[in-house]
């Protein structure tokens, strides 16, 4: 209204008070606390005010965007996503992308004096800089002094980057991508709106695939920050475990979108991965072999006869693990990836393959050293994406000087799964070995049977083809059971003083007398049964509470019954040991 027109707020406020009060409109006046914004330098108090903008409008932008996703051309992982960019998208209001701050891309507007004295608009809106207006054709235009909002910059990254709008080479290669990783709070500040300038500018999405990766919190599940004090610094776990330690951990702890809970502990486990591979690497080249051999052996896809049945078995194991990361990976999956290779490596071919190849009869050396180093070398590059610098420095070291081979490991192809060498038979009669094997180091662990000694094993199987193996693979039996004699019978014959167990079907018997100190043993495993009695009937008084049933979490309660079978089956066990040694 007229009468304040052009007065300061503060003026303003004061006149509107004396004339409420003089046309008898004022009832009273109370103080209110409320909480207002200060500035943060002079302390000001911070008043919302009217002013002209520069908006977009969204709604046709927003069309093709919508449509793009709704038919799969862009897809978001974890799918839960989609719908929160639609509601978005669908509710969208115009966008004010004026901004009155220095830094920025400045607005292509320019305002012509002479044509707003006269009452007309005077707005030039231009891609160049005008020469003069087109109303007025006067040439004394100022440009619009405010700057476009970061975000409107950033929603043309994906082409602006790489030259548009001219058409560069390095446009038409670039653009589309596939993939954009990102979180989930600018879903809809960048992505969405990458989207729209996408179809808008090129006619085309910038991206197929939206993965948005979870939030790293604390074990008790609280968001790190700094003011909470909870934070890890990534560089002090870089100092301490290692740059690769810290990616496999990040990796293989996020399940796909999920949050991430995080304590130190978790990267130790990244760099004993780390040190594992570096000493199986050493052992692979300490062994020498023809780099030749391992590179041809892929290429022929079949495996020659002089194969032992260890080899294609991890031969085996490698095709099964390189199709289930590759399959991982595609899916976004990673942990899933990485938990596969850390089995292989770790399990089937540290725990397994390395201590196999140290016991292999001389006339086999060669194809034991060129598998070591062709299943090492392709792991290396299924690994690579997960911890990129040792593998890229195990993996040179492991072929250097193979001809032709590419300079980086970073652009070495992606290893294919062969389906001829999966090898189903070959992992079937290796895991009955792996069976054997460990099931006499528990029994081992159990009766103390100390380390150099090597007492006898009897097996006995009705099955011909199992006893064909055993009595193949004797010597393998003795290397990593530490073993003396093994017998390979048809029926079991009864053995005085020996630990009996059976195997997936077969009878494995170790006679003891002679390894062992039978008192010693029996005080020592009737302390262990009567500590596990003790246990065992606290975890049962639990369970039958019904306080706790009812209201211990489901977990707790599952825990403790899992708890119980396990008290169960090693109390069965001991007391088993404990008879067998009751007659000694
Ligand atoms: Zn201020
Ligand atoms: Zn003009």
């Amino acid at each position: 209204p007229k009468p304040y027109e052009g007065l300061d707020r503060l003026e303003c406020r004061s006149k509107l008070i004396v004339d409420l009060e003089q046309q008898g409109f004022l009832g009273r006046i109370d103080e209110h606390v409320h909480n207002v914004g200060h500035c943060y330098r002079c302390h000001t108090a911070v008043e919302p005010r009217l002013s002209p903008q520069w908006f977009v409008k969204m709604k046709p932008l927003a069309e093709p965007a919508i449509k793009a996703v709704k038919n799969g051309a862009i897809k978001f992982v974890p799918a839960r996503w989609t719908k929160v960019y639609l509601n978005w998208m669908e509710n969208i209001q115009d966008w004010c992308i004026s901004r009155q701050i220095w830094w920025g891309h400045r607005l292509p507007v320019w305002y012509c004096d002479a044509c707003q004295q006269r009452g007309k608009p005077g707005v030039i809106v231009s891609k160049t800089p005008p020469a003069r207006c087109p109303a007025c054709k006067g040439q004394a235009l100022r440009q619009d002094e405010d700057v476009l909002d970061t975000w409107f910059s950033s929603w043309l990254w994906p082409f602006s980057t790489l030259g548009w709008p001219k058409k560069t080479k390095e446009l038409d290669y670039f653009y589309p991508t596939n993939t954009l990783v990102t979180a989930q709070e600018i879903i809809f500040f960048w992505v969405a709106r990458m989207v729209m300038a996408g179809y808008f500018c090129m006619k085309r999405p910038p991206f197929t695939a939206v993965y948005i990766h979870g939030t790293v919190r604390d074990i008790t599940g609280k968001k790190m920050s700094k003011s909470l004090g909870n934070i890890i610094d990534p560089l002090e776990m870089i100092g301490q475990y290692g740059t690769d330690a810290l990616r496999y951990t990040l990796v293989t702890a996020t399940a796909i979108g999920q949050d991430l809970f995080l304590s130190e502990e978790r990267f130790a486990a990244g760099r004993n991965f780390a040190n594992k591979l570096w000493n199986a690497t050493r052992f692979a080249l300490a062994q020498g072999g023809d780099i030749e051999k391992y590179r041809v052996l892929p290429k022929a896809g079949k495996v020659p006869g002089t194969f032992s049945m260890p080899d294609r078995w991890i031969l085996s194991r490698l095709q099964q693990t390189t199709a289930r990361v590759t399959k991982s990976l595609e899916a976004f999956q990673f942990n899933d990836a990485a938990s596969a290779l850390y089995g292989f490596l770790w399990h089937d071919f540290c725990d397994w393959y390395v201590e196999i190849a140290k016991h292999v009869p001389a006339e086999q050396q060669p194809a034991t050293r060129a598998i070591l180093r062709h299943v090492l070398e392709q792991a290396l590059r299924l690994l690579h994406p997960v911890m990129p610098f040792v593998t890229e420095e195990l993996w040179q070291r492991l072929t250097e000087g193979a001809p032709g081979r590419a300079a980086s490991i970073m652009v070495a192809p992606w290893p294919k799964s062969s389906a001829k060498l999966v090898d189903r038979e070959a992992e079937r009669l290796f895991e009955r070995l792996q069976a054997v094997i460990t099931a006499i180091r528990t029994t081992r662990a159990e009766l103390n049977v100390p380390p150099e000694s090597r007492p006898p094993v009897r097996l006995a199987s009705p099955q011909a083809e199992v006893r064909r193996l055993f009595e193949t693979h004797r010597t393998l039996l003795q290397k990593l059971a530490a073993l003396g004699e093994v017998s390979v019978e048809a029926k079991r014959e009864a053995v005085r003083h020996a630990a009996a167990m059976v195997v997936d079907g077969v009878d494995v018997v170790m006679p003891l007398e002679g390894f062992i100190d039978p008192a010693k043993e029996r005080q020592r495993l009737q302390q262990r049964v009567e500590e596990l009695t003790k246990q065992l009937s606290s975890t049962e008084a639990r369970l039958k509470d019904r306080q706790f049933t009812a209201k211990a979490p489901k977990e707790v309660v599952e825990q403790a019954r899992t708890r119980r079978a396990e008290l169960q089956d090693a109390a069965k066990k001991l007391s088993e040991h404990l008879s067998v040694l009751q007659g000694m």
